[in-house]
C-alpha cells in the first residue's frame, strides 16, 4: 500500500487555498507589535541563551550548514542573521552593555519584524543544522524559534500556518480530520477484519497519530495498528487526544501549543499510560519528548517515544517479528530532523531496515549532520515558500541520488509529503516509503 495519491492532491489543493480561510491580523498599532514581540523576548531569554547571543565569532560556517543558504548562496539565509531583532533587543534591553547599545543603536520596529517573517517561517525549518555545526556550540536554531514566536506574536504569521493553527486551537483538529473522522477510518479497518483498539478506560501504550493519518497517510495508520496488535500489548487509541501534530509549535503560538499538550497529557493519565507513542510526526516528538514536561510543569507520568524508537526497542525485546521484505532492495533512510538531530533516535530505524533485510545505503554526511528535508517548521504550508522549498529539497535530493538506493524511507508524515511534493516538481521518479508501512506489510505470522 503507498499513499493515496487521490487524497494528496486533494491535500495540496487545500493548501494552496489555505491562506484564504483567514483573516489578516488587523487592528494592532506599530507599537503594540513591537510591544507583544518584546515581551516574548524578555520571557524566552535566558542565561544559556544570553551566553549564545554573546559569543558568535560571525565565522560564518552556519551559513554552509542551512540547505536555504546553500542552494541560494544568499546572504540573508545566514541563519545567525535571522535572530537579528532578538540580539537587537537583548543587546539594548538586557545585555551588559545596554546603557551603551541604548545610544548607538537602534531599537527593533515593526517593520522589521515584518520583514523577518519570511526569514525565520519562510526559509528555516528549524532543523538545528546550523546549531550542531556552530564551533562555538551557539544553538541558533532554538533563538529562531523564539524570534518566531516573536514575529507571530506581532501579527506576522504566515496565513496558512496561522489557519491551522487557529483551527486546532478552537478545535482541538488539523485540517479537518477530528474524532468522527478518526471513528469512520477505523470503522474501515473493522470492516476490514483489523482489530482496533480505540477508547479504551485502561491502557500501557496510547499512540498519538496526525490528521494527516486520517486524510492522507492511511496506509501508516493501519499499519500502526496492525503493528501494535502484533505486539499484543494493551494499547489505545483515544478519540479525545489522538492529535500528534503541533501547530502551536509550528507557528509559535505558545499558547496553542500548550492546550494541544495538555489534551494528550489528561488523556494519557486518564487511561494509565505508560508509554505514549508518538506516529510518524517529528515536531509531535519534540512538543512531547522535550517540551512536555516543561509546560505541564512536572515530570510527565509516562514515557515518550517516537514510533520508530518504540518498534526498534520492540525488536530488540523480541516482540516485534518482522520478515525479510519480498523483494531485496536497496533504500535510503531519511531521519527526520525532529526524531534523529534534535532527538537522538538513529539506531532503531536501522535495526528495523536491517530486520527486514534491505540493503541499507547511507547517504554521504553523518546522520547527525544530513541534510533537512526543505519541509520541515510549517514550511512544506506556506505556499509563499514553495520556490525556496524546492531550492532547499535539492540539498536532500543529492544526497539521495549520490546513494543509488532505489527507495527513500521516512519516518515522518510531514516529511514524506515534502518528498512527495519535491520529486514531482522535480519529476524524480523514485518510491518514498513509511517506515511504519514497510513493517506493518511485513510482520511474520
Ligand atoms: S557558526 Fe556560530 S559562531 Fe559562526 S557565525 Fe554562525 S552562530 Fe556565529
Ligand atoms: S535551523 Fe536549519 S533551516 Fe533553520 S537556519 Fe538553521 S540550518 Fe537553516
Amino acid at each position: 500500500m503507498s499513499l493515496n495519491q487521490e487524497s494528496f492532491q486533494e491535500f495540496r489543493e487545500v493548501i494552496r487555498q489555505l491562506g484564504e480561510t483567514v483573516q489578516p491580523v488587523e487592528g494592532l498599532t506599530d507599537n503594540e507589535r513591537v510591544r507583544r514581540a518584546k515581551q516574548v523576548f524578555l520571557t524566552r531569554v535566558h542565561s544559556a541563551m544570553a551566553m549564545d547571543l554573546e559569543t558568535c565569532i560571525h565565522c560564518g560556517m552556519c551559513a554552509e550548514a542551512c540547505h536555504f543558504y546553500a542552494q541560494t548562496k544568499n546572504p540573508k539565509y545566514t541563519p545567525i542573521l535571522k535572530v537579528e531583532p532578538l540580539r537587537q533587543y537583548y543587546r539594548r534591553e538586557l545585555g551588559p552593555h545596554r546603557w551603551l547599545f541604548k545610544l548607538v543603536s537602534r531599537d527593533i520596529t515593526a517593520k522589521m519584524l515584518e520583514e523577518w517573517q519570511e526569514l525565520v517561517y519562510d526559509s528555516c525549518t528549524e532543523c538545528g543544522r546550523c546549531s550542531m555545526i556552530c564551533p562555538m556550540g551557539i544553538n541558533v536554531s532554538a533563538m529562531i524559534s523564539v524570534v518566531r514566536q516573536a514575529v507571530a506574536e506581532a501579527g506576522y504569521m504566515p496565513a496558512e500556518l496561522r489557519a491551522v493553527e487557529k483551527e486546532q486551537n478552537e478545535k482541538g483538529t488539523t485540517f479537518g480530520a477530528g474524532p468522527n473522522e478518526l471513528k469512520a477510518a477505523l470503522q474501515k479497518m473493522r470492516e476490514d477484519g483489523v482489530d482496533v483498539s480505540i477508547d479504551k478506560d485502561k491502557a500501557d501504550v496510547m499512540v498519538l497519530i496526525s490528521g494527516f493519518g486520517i486524510n492522507i497517510t492511511q496506509d501508516a495508520l493501519l499499519a500502526t495498528v496492525k503493528i501494535m496488535n502484533h505486539l499484543g500489548v494493551n494499547w489505545t487509541i483515544r478519540t479525545d487526544a489522538y492529535e500528534c501534530a503541533h501547530f502551536g509549535m509550528l507557528s509559535g503560538r505558545e499558547q496553542t501549543l500548550r492546550n494541544s499538550t495538555q489534551r494528550v497529557i489528561n488523556a494519557a493519565i486518564s487511561c494509565g499510560a505508560k508509554t505514549v507513542v508518538t506516529g510518524e510526526c517529528g515536531y509531535g516528538y519534540t512538543a512531547l519528548r522535550w517540551e512536555g514536561a516543561r509546560r505541564y510543569g512536572k515530570p510527565l507520568p509516562f514515557t515518550v517515544m517516537s514510533i520508530s524508537e518504540f518498534l526498534g526497542q520492540q525488536l530488540q525485546a523480541g516482540r516485534l517479528r518482522v520478515r525479510k521484505v519480498p523483494q531485496q532492495k536497496s533504500v535510503t533512510f531519511h531521519d527526520p530532523c525532529k526524531v534523529g538531530r534534535i532527538g537522538g533516535v538513529f539506531e532503531e530505524p536501522r535495526a528495523l531496515l536491517n530486520a527486514l533485510g534491505v540493503e541499507l545505503r547511507e547517504m554521504a554526511d553523518p546522520v547527525q549532520t544530513n541534510w533537512c528535508c526543505g519541509g520541515g517548521g510549517g514550511v512544506f504550508l506556506n505556499n509563499r515558500a514553495a520556490p525556496l522549498r524546492q531550492a532547499a529539497f535539492e540539498s536532500k535530493r543529492s544526497a539521495v541520488v549520490e546513494t543509488g538506493a532505489e527507495s527513500v524511507v521516512v519516518s515522518c508524515d510531514s516529511c514524506r509529503m515534502t518528498f512527495e511534493i519535491g520529486k514531482a516538481n522535480a519529476h524524480w521518479e523514485i518510491p518514498i516509503e513509511s517506515l511504519v508501512v514497510l513493517v506493518g506489510e511485513n510482520l511474520a505470522d
